[in-house]
């Protein structure tokens, strides 16, 4: 298989039979109607070892503690609040029982930070490697589920917190271990690696605005997820370069380095968006409020599907070339 992609665009039904069903493959989530004030919103991610983590880069309860992040990463870009998780887990000889418990300890403890319940799973075994599958429950008010199709031309594009740290702290990690010693400041990306922050409270903030806003999370780098939003949305987004948030504990690398981090690493678990003029102010000063920073990046300008990176006096075409798991 060479693209990920075209092989979910091959499997997608073209018929669903469910009148319930909001928003199928194709976003962060599926949404279908729950109560008269809710929708139900559902999504699951895998990580495996030797893929998305190996145990020299992080400790079992990280690994715990990150697959449930990666999920409610996807549900706080779909503006919902997570609810219930359920955890399928296929074990090598190579695990011990001490270790998978505390995978589920990191679980649960961002569980417990988020109020979110395990309410299921099923535990197999395997050959070789680790594989975690979560699948996490919420619900958003109803109709107010953010999707990436909902970008239009003239909106500003934002994204919280900062980008690139994770990247970088991957590679100080692949580079001399997780028993080196480090400074602060590489500390700081690592810790940005290990343990990412799903931001389900921005995400919260976005859906209970009434404004309408597309929204995608940083799982793969910032060009990745501004160009599905591009597609969903048949919009062009123009990214200014000197306005990208790179991560401060990133400053002593070299810019082209601290770029990449931002733009093609990924694993930040930011939300970026689109919000027209008049609500972008709105929302930022509500994340301001509550102590979240939103930062404004760029602007849509065009009804073509494509993003560009504005640098200086260059205009660069920003391809999808964020992890593509069958690229290599
Ligand atoms: P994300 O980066 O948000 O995790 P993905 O790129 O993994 O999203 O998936 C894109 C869309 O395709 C999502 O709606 C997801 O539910 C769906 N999808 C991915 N893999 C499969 C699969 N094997 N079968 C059915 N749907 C899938
Ligand atoms: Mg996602």
């Amino acid at each position: 298989m060479k693209d990920e992609f075209s092989f979910i665009s091959k499997i997608t039904p073209r018929h669903t039979h469910q009148s319930s069903l909001k928003v199928a493959i194709g976003d962060d989530a599926a949404v279908y109607s729950g109560t008269d004030l809710f929708d139900e919103v559902i999504c699951v991610d895998t990580m495996v070892e030797g893929i998305h983590f190996r145990k020299d880069t992080l400790t079992p309860y990280q690994i715990g503690k990150k697959a449930l992040a990666v999920n409610l990463s996807d549900l706080a870009a779909m503006g919902a609040v997570p609810h219930y998780y359920l955890v399928s887990i296929a074990i090598p000889k190579s695990w011990s029982e001490e270790q998978l418990e505390a995978v589920y300890h990191g679980m649960k403890d961002l569980a417990d930070q988020f109020k979110v319940d395990l309410i299921g799973g099923d535990t197999v075994s395997i050959q070789e490697s680790l594989v975690i599958t979560v699948t996490v429950i919420g619900r958003v008010e109803k109709n107010r589920s953010l999707l990436r199709s909902s970008a239009e031309v003239g909106d500003n594009v934002f994204v919280t917190g900062y980008v690139g740290g994770s990247a970088a702290g991957l590679s100080l990690l692949l580079e001399k271990g997780n028993e080196a010693s480090y400074f602060d400041h590489e500390q700081e990306l690592i810790k940005a690696h290990q343990e990412p922050v799903p931001q389900v409270r921005a995400g919260r903030i976005f859906a209970q605005s009434n404004e309408r806003i597309s929204l995608n999370d940083v799982s793969d780098g910032l060009a990745s997820e501004a160009n599905e939003i591009a597609e969903a949305s048949q919009v062009t987004l123009l990214l200014y370069e000197e306005k990208l948030p790179l991560h401060p504990a990133m400053s002593a690398n070299e810019l082209d380095q601290q770029l990449d981090a931002a733009l093609y690493g990924g694993e930040d678990f930011q939300l970026i968006g689109t919000a027209s003029k008049e609500t972008f102010p709105l929302i930022q000063a509500e994340c301001k409020r509550q102590g979240i920073s939103l930062h404004l990046i760029g602007e849509v300008i065009d009804n073509q599907p494509a993003v560009y990176l504005k640098k200086e006096n260059e205009k660069i075409l920003l391809s999808k070339k964020g992890y593509n798991h069958f690229s290599k």
